[in-house]
C-alpha cells in the first residue's frame, strides 16, 4: 500500500560580516554571511529537517552533529544528498517540497530559479516539485534587524 507522509523543518543562523552566504545551494554575494559549523545554508537545513521528520528520522543534528569535524565547513548540498540516501534506505522518495526563506536583505528573487533547479536535482524530483519562496519580515525581529536568517520547509514523501 502506498504510504504518504509529511514533515516540517525550521532553521535559523545568525549573520556576521566576513562570513560567506550560502542559500539553497548557491553562494550569494552580500555584506554578511551565516555563522555555522557547516556552510550555514539555512534553507537546505530546514529542508533536510522536513524530509527527516517526514521519514520519522528526527533531525539534521542527530545525523550530522555540529560537534563532528567531518561536517566542519561542509557543503550543505552533501547533507541533503545524504538525507535523500537515508530516506531511500527506508523506501521513501520525495513527493514535493515547499519552503520559505526569511531574509531582510539581500533581494533573493534573482536567485530563486537557480536554487529550485539545484534542490530538485539533489532530491531527484522535477523542478516543479520544489517551491522556494522568500520574504522579508518588514524589518521586524532578528531577521528584520539583519541579525540572522530563518527558513521554514514542509516536505511530502512517498513510499510505493
Ligand atoms: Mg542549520
Amino acid at each position: 500500500m502506498q504510504k504518504i507522509r509529511v514533515g516540517i523543518g525550521y532553521d535559523v543562523h545568525s549573520l556576521a560580516e566576513g562570513e560567506s552566504l550560502w542559500l539553497g545551494g548557491i553562494q550569494i554575494p552580500h555584506t554578511k554571511g551565516t555563522v555555522a559549523h557547516s556552510d550555514g545554508d539555512v534553507l537546505i537545513h530546514a529542508i533536510c529537517d522536513a524530509l527527516l521528520g517526514a521519514a520519522g528520522l528526527r533531525d539534521i543534528g542527530k545525523h550530522f552533529p555540529d560537534t563532528d569535524d567531518e561536517f566542519k565547513g561542509i557543503d550543505s548540498k552533501v547533507l541533503l544528498k545524504r538525507t535523500i540516501q537515508l530516506l531511500s534506505e527506508k523506501g521513501y522518495t520525495v513527493g514535493n517540497v515547499d519552503c520559505t526563506l526569511c531574509a531582510q536583505r539581500p533581494k533573493l528573487a534573482p536567485y530563486i530559479d537557480q536554487m529550485e533547479v539545484i534542490l530538485a536535482k539533489l532530491m531527484k524530483v522535477d523542478v516543479d516539485d520544489v517551491c522556494v519562496k522568500a520574504t522579508t519580515t518588514e524589518r521586524l525581529g532578528f531577521v528584520g534587524r539583519e541579525e540572522g536568517m530563518a527558513a521554514h520547509a514542509v516536505a511530502l514523501i512517498v513510499k510505493e
